[in-house]
């Protein structure tokens, strides 16, 4: 099985995820010449066509994230589609590594981070203003 996320390795300890990130308005559905990407009316997230996709490339060019992807073997794009709303890389990862979690989530997550490291940095001068 061929995978649709790829790791890239920055730093020694930086590995940064490269995968589609169904963006709201694709340039890769705009460019395909032979409209093999479409965006699913019911999930709302990019689908291919795999009998329509010519392998082109021209897909993988214009994407900004490295999210549409050759695949070496069937020689067609691919990319990833959310498994219909039910990621299996999520339920495979050994490491549990992945979640599927509403973008509104995500952004909660982050801003409850930013109060707690705020509050540490408070709490570290406390002692030192009388
Ligand atoms: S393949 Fe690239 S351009 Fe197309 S939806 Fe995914 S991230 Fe956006
Ligand atoms: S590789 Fe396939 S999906 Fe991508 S632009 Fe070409 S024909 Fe369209
Ligand atoms: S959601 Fe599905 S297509 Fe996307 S990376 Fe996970 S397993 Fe692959």
């Amino acid at each position: 099985m061929r995978s649709r996320i790829k790791i890239l390795k920055r730093l020694e300890y930086v590995f940064v995820p490269a995968r589609c990130r169904q963006c709201e308005d694709p340039i890769c559905v705009i460019i395909c010449p032979v409209n093999a990407i479409t965006i699913d009316p019911k999930l709302g997230v990019v689908k291919i066509d795999y009998d329509t996709c010519r392998g082109c490339r021209i897909c993988v060019e214009a994407c900004p994230f490295g999210g549409a992807q050759i695949d070496p073997v069937e020689r067609k794009v691919f990319m990833c589609d959310l498994c219909e709303g039910d990621p299996l890389c999520v339920k495979v990862c050994p490491g549990e590594a992945l979640e599927y979690v509403e973008e509104s989530e995500i952004v909660f997550r982050k801003r409850e981070k930013i109060i707690e490291m705020y509050t540490k940095i408070l709490e570290s001068y406390k002692g030192l203003i009388r």
